[in-house]
């Protein structure tokens, strides 16, 4: 089985990692009440889902 020869350095190490990077999540916003919001659901604020009222929240705040 292959072995590698030398050791990895730390710098090689870190620079390798260098492209491992934390990606955001997809997020849009609500065109209704501009909350952040994952795509394809419904707003939690304002239970809007593609302009229209889809789910009725119980708390509505004015
Ligand atoms: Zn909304």
């Amino acid at each position: 089985m292959a072995v590698p020869f030398r050791r990895t350095s730390k710098t090689k190490k870190r620079m390798r990692r260098t492209h491992l990077k934390k990606t955001i999540p997809g997020l849009t916003i609500c065109p209704n009440c501009g909350a952040a919001l994952k795509p394809h659901r419904v707003c939690t604020k304002c239970g809007y889902y593609k302009n229209k009222e889809a789910v009725q929240v119980k708390k509505e705040e004015k």
